[in-house]
């Protein structure tokens, strides 16, 4: 019988390994500042182009490798950093898997050029796909310069799936900003396409903090100490009335390296509570000290998810920090404990009797019904009772065989005598329920709503002039680099669509309008809840940006339609869907109405 286990030949071991580290040109640039890191440099640029997709480049004032150390860091498994397996409980530089450069190797070209300070000259070493092409002295600064090539270049398929530059930026930016943010006393750079995005000083982390997102943040942040013999940890929290909408400004460290941690976020929002409006995210910059035995940081490749021995005597104390933190600048109002026996709470007596307050209420009163003639266009309301309403759905029982299904659903009966226009019932501010000839159709009237401004918005764009209405008062945004890059790509996008928007450089922007029709209460919270919309949106295959844009706005704009409607709102609400090119699903692809059959309906009251 012929053996048929073969060894996968190392480029193949590589590139497969690759698979785990490298996703996307990030996690290059995260590997090799974190190498330079490791390597106790001073300074550290990092250039991309065209959002890395062409090159990225690292350069660092470390170390420097020599030149069998230059050949020997591709390998996999090549780590200066462990040398036996107790080494992996104690560690403090941030790689140790000797993976990453083996990785990016694989799947890149790779020229590499080092110089270890004490040397003269250096070595300068070219790989591509895992191959090595040439090795050769040179002379170059002390310190190591990594350029790394047409990545994914013989992996087809990783390639096409990378995103938008757009994105992808994006996803270097998070990724430069938490080594930034680790390492305050770096000097860092981060370019792209010769555009310098981050020129960072060396400083303490506030001035870091500064330097990354922006001026404003000096008033917003609140120092946080505390130190136990579990933990250390000190950093910044963001006032509440800072809180944004949109999160993207919270972090934490361990032991000086980003980590993501659902579970103390969680803590930390339940510091908060109460203290925040719904739906926004305070800041935060938390830095944890502790033993590295206590932690295993192996459990993700990444190394971004990092498990603790003691996570819930942890959360207690996190929680304690904030707490503290936001009592001691006065966010919080304080107990005064020496107020000892001073109860505010009227006590009541057993046999007090407490009156339900009278309300007077004209239940005929209905702010849409015009007497006179309907001047505004809108069909006249004809004010039935509930109770009728509700007869005349049950009355409507002719069945007829119509099967069920999006593809059947057609619109109520206009025009229809039998139909009341009272026929519209609201269910908790969000359902609308109508009759049709094979039974109830439920409308979601938020998705609804969603459907009809976005096509809207498609409409207004198509036409080159989006509606807008000017506001009184333009609100000035000082934004992060990252939602500022954002919202300088959609720009043009927004104006079409009624937001006509600023640009006075140096991440602020000011919003003058928003688009006609909608409710715009504080324009900066709209701004900043389609920011974290359109960023989450990812961009469906063969789609265009605008509409992306007008899907995300669309979703931004509906959240505040879950209210109460009188049943002439119902009734436009429902023409002007039906009116749309798909009246099905919203532009996600959410279903937004369907069909409660009769027989269904029948059978259930059996
Ligand atoms: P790891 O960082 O897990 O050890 P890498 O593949 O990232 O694995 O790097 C392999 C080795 O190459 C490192 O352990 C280090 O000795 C060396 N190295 C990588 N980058 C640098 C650098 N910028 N300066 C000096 N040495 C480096
Ligand atoms: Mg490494």
């Amino acid at each position: 019988m012929t053996d048929i286990i073969q060894l996968l030949p190392d480029s193949v071991a590589n590139q497969i390994a690759a698979g785990e580290v490298i996703q996307r040109p990030a996690s290059v640039i995260k590997e090799l500042t974190e190498n330079a890191v490791d390597a106790g440099a001073g300074e550290i640029d990092v250039i991309v182009k065209d959002a890395g997709r062409t090159s990225i480049q690292v350069i660092d004032n470390g170390m420097g490798m020599s030149d069998t150390d230059a050949r020997l860091c591709f390998e996999r498994h090549a780590t200066s950093k462990i040398k036996k397996s107790d080494d992996l409980f104690e560690i403090r530089t941030m790689g140790f898997r000797g993976e990453a450069l083996a990785s990016i190797a694989a799947i890149a070209q790779v020229i590499l050029k080092s110089r270890k300070p004490d040397e003269e000259i250096g070595t300068e070493i070219s790989i591509s796909g895992s191959e090595i092409e040439y090795q050769s002295p040179v002379s170059c600064a002390a310190g190591t310069n990594i350029l790394v090539r047409n990545l994914f270049f013989n992996v087809p398929a990783r390639r096409k799936f990378l995103k938008s530059n757009q994105t992808e930026l994006k996803h270097i930016i998070n990724e430069f900003q938490h080594i930034a943010l680790a390492h305050p006393e770096i000097t860092f750079s981060l370019s792209n396409n010769d555009t310098v995005i981050f020129q960072l000083p060396e400083g303490n982390i506030k001035q870091r903090i500064m330097h990354l997102f922006g001026k404003q943040m000096q008033s917003n942040l609140t120092p946080l100490h505390s130190k136990t013999s579990l933990i250390t940890i000190t950093g910044f929290i963001g006032k509440p009335e800072h809180a944004k909408k949109t999160t993207g400004e919270q972090f934490f460290f361990i032991n000086g390296r980003f980590m993501r941690h659902p579970y103390f976020h969680r803590a930390v929002m339940r510091s908060y509570e109460k203290l925040l409006p719904q739906d926004t995210y305070p800041s935060y910059f938390l830095y944890f000290d502790s033993d590295p035995g206590s932690i295993d940081v192996n459990i993700h490749p990444t190394k971004t998810e990092i498990k603790f021995e003691n996570e819930q005597a942890i959360f207690q104390i996190l929680q304690a920090a904030i707490r503290e933190a936001l009592g001691k600048s006065n966010l919080i109002p304080s107990i005064d404990f020496n107020n000892e026996g001073i109860i505010d709470i009227p006590v009541l007596k057993r046999d007090t009797r407490i009156n339900v307050p009278q309300i007077e209420v004209d239940r005929e009163y209905n702010p849409f019904r015009h007497d006179s003639t309907d001047e505004t266009g809108l069909r006249l309301y004809k004010n039935k009772p509930l109770p009728d309403a509700w007869e005349a759905l049950y009355n409507n029982s002719e069945s007829e065989e119509i099967p069920a299904g999006i593809a059947t659903i057609f619109p109520p009966e206009d025009g229809d005598e039998t139909q009341s226009r009272s026929d519209y019932i609201q269910l908790k501010n969000r359902y609308i329920l109508t009759t049709v000839k094979s039974g109830i159709m439920v409308i979601d009237q938020k998705l609804a709503y969603e459907r009809i401004f976005y096509e809207q918005l498609i409409r207004s764009v198509a036409h080159n002039q989006g509606l807008s209405q000017m506001q009184l008062y333009p609100a000035r945004m000082d934004l992060d680099t990252e939602h500022y890059l954002l919202i300088i790509e959609i720009k043009d996008d927004l104006a079409l669509m009624g937001i006509d928007i600023s640009d006075l450089g140096k991440n602020t922007v000011v919003v003058n309008s928003c688009p006609a029709g909608v409710e715009c209460q504080d324009l900066k919270e709209l701004i900043e809840a389609l920011l974290e919309e359109y960023k989450n949106t990812e961009q469906k295959v063969g789609a265009s940006a605008t509409k992306t844009v007008a899907a995300s706005l669309a979703k931004t704009v509906s959240t505040s339609f879950e209210k109460k409607l009188f049943a002439e709102e119902m009734q436009q609400l429902v023409d002007e869907l039906f009116a749309c090119e798909n009246p099905n699903y919203t532009p996600a692809g959410k279903r937004i109405l369907s069909i409660l059959r009769t027989e269904e309906l029948e059978k259930y009251l059996k």
